[in-house]
């Protein structure tokens, strides 16, 4: 196991911002995983890729950054294989290699930042695929207890963008691989309009795998600001779920909302589209700025501290509730007090 005193955690979260943990542990190995102490969530953080945190302060206690590698086929047949994925491995690096062998469930979520054993946190999903389509089983320490848990799809309590991980237990499990089922007979999943549209226009009309895992590459390098350009973590805040009378109410006031329906008594709605509505596009605080390209993303333009991007965040939802009502919920994990 490495250890390091007093790190620099700038290069290690995409936002770019600066903050210092009190300890950072490398875990390698099972070995490693062993001696991880118990933590606690209020002074402790598991890292992966930091593509998914803003640093608002430091980390008073240790950081734990998950470097368990591995890729390996478990079992398979005629239709399906079982593949094992160690928490380490970079998640865009997976679903290449998914692609290459020939196993199709993960094209849909290509380029998404990080690394694997994050995935489960906030059930990572993109152009209408989540995680939990192909989970069968996450393997993880219990800091708490001291002792492994392999938790199946049910019990990892998987919904839009969370997970028992992100809301019931935060910070108790240490994901030291995970295992999922991924298909040898390709299914498309092309309910998102823009990936049809990219795939309509590169001149495809029965895509394979491979079409899909390009066309999908192609337009989030169009679409989303590249964090190694302008720090960043994707979208920062969630699509708002409404009952069915919420959702009317607010559609009477405001008929152009663009909407989806999950369930019968449950519609998304499009956060972007609210804050463009406010105008909030190229806001700037400081450093931080409501990203030009896509207004769900805040951007660091080079000197933002964690601070100033979560009061751009504030801002955002103040200006979002004032004028139509609701919350918008960050998609992060918001690390530490501002300073005052
Ligand atoms: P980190 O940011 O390091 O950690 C995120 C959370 O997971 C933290 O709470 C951390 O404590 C916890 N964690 C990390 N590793 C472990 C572990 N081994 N065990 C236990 N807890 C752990 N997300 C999507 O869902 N869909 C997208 O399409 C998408 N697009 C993005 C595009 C861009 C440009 C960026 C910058 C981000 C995007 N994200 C997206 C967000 C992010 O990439 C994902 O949530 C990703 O899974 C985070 O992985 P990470 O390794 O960087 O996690
Ligand atoms: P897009 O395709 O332009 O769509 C804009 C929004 O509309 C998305 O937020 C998406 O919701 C929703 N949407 C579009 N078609 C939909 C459909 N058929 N059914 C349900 N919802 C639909 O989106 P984009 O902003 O370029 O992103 C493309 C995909 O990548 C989205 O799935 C998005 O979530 C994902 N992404 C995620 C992050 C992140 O950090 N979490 C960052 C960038 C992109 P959903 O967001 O619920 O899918």
């Amino acid at each position: 196991m490495k250890v390091r005193e007093r790190p620099s955690l700038a290069g290690l979260n995409t936002f770019g911002v600066t903050a210092r943990a009190g300890l950072l542990l490398e875990i390698e190995n099972e070995e490693d995983v062993l001696q991880i102490p118990r933590l606690d969530p209020s002074r402790d953080l598991v890292l992966g890729g930091g593509s998914n945190v803003l640093f608002v302060g430091d980390v008073p206690g240790t950081v734990l950054l998950n470097r368990i590698g591995g890729i390996s086929i478990l079992e398979e047949n005629a239709e399906q294989a079982l593949v094992e994925v160690g928490a380490g491995e970079s998640w865009h690096g997976l679903v290449s290699w998914s692609v290459g062998a020939g196993l199709s469930g993960l094209e849909n979520l290509a380029l998404i930042p990080g690394l694997t054993g994050a995935a489960p946190i906030q059930n990572i999903g993109a152009y209408g695929v989540e995680l939990s389509s192909v989970l069968d089983s996450v393997t993880a320490w219990d800091t708490q207890r001291a002792n492994w848990s392999v938790l199946n799809g049910a019990q990892c309590g998987f919904s839009y963008r969370d997970s028992v991980f992100k809301s019931a237990h935060p910070g108790r499990y240490f994901i030291t691989s995970i295992c999922i089922r991924l298909s040898k007979q390709f299914i498309p999943r092309l309910q998102y309009a823009g990936l049809v549209e990219s795939l309509h226009q590169a001149g495809v009309s029965q895509p394979g795998p491979r079409d899909v895992y390009d066309a999908v590459v192609a337009l989030r390098r169009r679409k989303l600001p590249d964090p190694a350009v302008q720090g960043n973590a994707g979208s920062f805040f969630k699509n708002p779920v409404l009952s069915r009378q919420q959702f009317e109410t607010l559609l009477s006031r405001f008929p152009a909302l663009p909407s989806w329906i999950l369930a019968e008594d449950s519609v998304k709605i499009s956060a972007a589209w609210m804050i463009e509505q406010c105008k909030l596009k190229g806001h700037r605080i400081n450093g931080a700025e409501v990203s030009t390209l896509h207004a769900l993303v805040l951007v660091n333009r080079g000197q933002a501290r964690g601070a100033d991007v979560w009061k751009l965040a504030q801002h955002v939802q103040n200006a979002v509730h004032d004028r139509f009502g609701i919350t918008l919920e960050p998609k992060p994990l918001i690390y530490g007090q501002a300073p005052n």
